[in-house]
């Protein structure tokens, strides 16, 4: 078992990474999160807390922002207690409270069929549109839950590894946040095919076995020649690969491939883009290199973002050995890739190191996903630009154009409650028919059963198609009516 973790610890972790950071914070936030879920337990009898500070401290092994760390202490207490985001907002002030809103949000739609699925992608857009930083608490929560899976219910098991293998991981990865998508594959991987992998387990002991001494040496090799080509050397390490990812190369390569260069990959980090090439030179040189197996992903960039060079090479004794080459700055990008952007900077506080083009990324990853999905003949996929994303009071998410009011809203969900749809509650406010809706908004309709119909200057502020043909049919359904009762006999 893992050693306990404790707030000294994580603030510890903290200072390590982010020395002028404010500390007082974090532990009034665990005092905080401890008071809120006082007398609550876990599935496996711990106390809650234990969870939300386990999650701040995966945060804090990546040396995540401080802020967003302390918001993951306190992320689960709007939900699960009797605290208020109000009351988190008056202690540890907007930003704080808007992180913990955003997870908030997620929690509130379990994953039922596919049409909850989709929800719940959305969802997940919804909520990186707003603020990427809630995903990474999304990650670190979901990882600790993976991580005393244990002791639920079989099936339940089942339902919550399934959805992190095919929506977070695949989320993590399309962010770039290679660490925790090996995270979470590699933990839900036993849950979701637990033959395969435990198959898969074997494959890997069994190959490695006695290997370790050999993968050292090949590393130790390199390392002289590279010095003696006079090139320095940031760090290099022979590390394994994942799991899951090993076992998706097999069933890609017909279980045929399960070479030691699957397995174990010896990454070297230097300090320019050039040394990445003298370095690669510098290995082709002492052994031949596999055929197809250069991957120049420095000058060509994978759609993440990701760069390196990859060579395998017959190594000492014909053996192969893949080895990845990397400047320090590709290295973080790729481990931490969107979440390296609220690193802690020593130097600036903390700054994204670029700006991110949301908008456009988010389009991007949103087709990706969905385009992985199943059964997309029936989805549209056009919710791409312009749209917003907002929720009915019990947490279902509605896309619609950018613009779209409450009676959009309405249309939306049923054309009954359009036609009789009599006054809007937005986010426990009473609000205009015609207020343009926002992401994230929650939106009620009261009906007013008494109403005829639609008013027709509606028309005049409506946005989504069904909303327009609905007024309009009702209009001409309505002059119709008259015009019938001017014409027929009056009784
Ligand atoms: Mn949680």
């Amino acid at each position: 078992m893992a050693k306990t973790l404790t707030i000294e610890g994580l603030v510890e972790k903290i200072l390590g990474y982010a020395p002028d950071s404010d500390t007082e914070i974090v532990r009034l936030a665990y005092e905080f999160a401890k008071d809120a879920h006082e007398g609550q337990t876990r599935r496996s009898g711990e106390p809650y807390i234990t969870h939300p500070l386990a999650a701040a401290h995966i945060l804090a092994d990546i040396r995540i922002d401080p802020v967003i760390v302390t918001a993951t202490l306190l992320h689960d207490v709007p939900e699960d207690t009797e605290v208020t985001l109000e009351d988190i907002e008056k202690n540890f002030g907007s930003d704080i409270a808007s992180l913990v809103r955003g997870i908030t949000k997620l929690g509130k739609l379990k994953y039922r069929g596919v049409e909850r699925y989709i929800e719940n992608l959305r969802k997940m857009f919804v909520a990186m549109a707003e603020d990427a930083r809630v995903m990474l608490i999304k990650f670190a929560d979901r990882v600790h839950n993976l991580t005393t899976l244990g002791s639920l219910p079989p099936q339940k098991q089942y339902r919550i590894a399934l959805e992190s293998l095919e929506i977070y991981a695949p989320i993590a990865g399309r962010l770039g946040i290679a660490e925790m998508k090996g995270q979470l594959e590699d933990l839900s991987f036993r849950y979701v095919y637990p033959k395969e992998y435990a198959r898969v387990k074997n494959i890997r002991t069994e190959k490695l076995q006695g290997k370790e001494g050999y993968i050292d040496t090949v590393r130790t090799h390199a390392k002289e020649e590279i010095a003696s080509a006079g090139v320095t050397i940031c760090s290099i390490e022979g590390r394994e690969k994942r799991l899951f990812s090993f076992y998706q190369k097999l069933i890609r390569k017909d279980n045929k491939m399960a070479r030691i260069y699957d397995l174990v990959a010896i990454r070297i980090i230097v300090p320019s883009v050039a040394d990445c090439y003298a370095v690669l030179g510098v290995l082709h040189k002492v052994w031949k290199p596999v055929k197809g197996r250069i991957k120049d992903y420095i000058s060509q960039p994978k759609p993440n973002g990701y760069q390196s060079l990859h060579t395998t090479v017959f190594s000492e004794n014909g053996e192969l050995v893949e080895f990845q080459i990397r400047t320090e700055e590709m290295h973080e990008e790729a481990e931490f890739g969107i979440a390296a952007h609220w690193h802690y900077d020593e130097k600036g506080g903390r700054l994204p190191k670029k700006q991110i083009q949301w908008a456009k990324e988010l389009a991007e990853i949103q087709k990706d996903i969905l385009n992985n999905l199943t059964d997309l003949e029936s989805m549209k996929v056009d919710f791409l630009q312009n749209r917003i994303f907002v929720f009915t009071p019990k947490g279902d998410v509605i896309d619609l154009p950018d613009g779209a009011t409450p009676v959009d809203f309405a249309y939306h969900i049923h054309t009954e409650i359009g036609n009789k749809c009599g006054s809007a509650i937005v986010n426990d406010n009473i609000a205009k028919l015609d207020a343009a809706l926002k992401n994230g908004d929650v939106v009620e309709i009261i009906m007013d059963k008494g109403r005829k119909g639609p008013n027709p200057d509606w028309l005049s502020f409506v946005k989504t198609h069904t909303a327009k043909s609905h007024i309009k049919l009702s209009a001409k359904n309505k002059k119709l009516t008259g015009w019938l009762k001017s014409v027929l006999p009056k009784k």
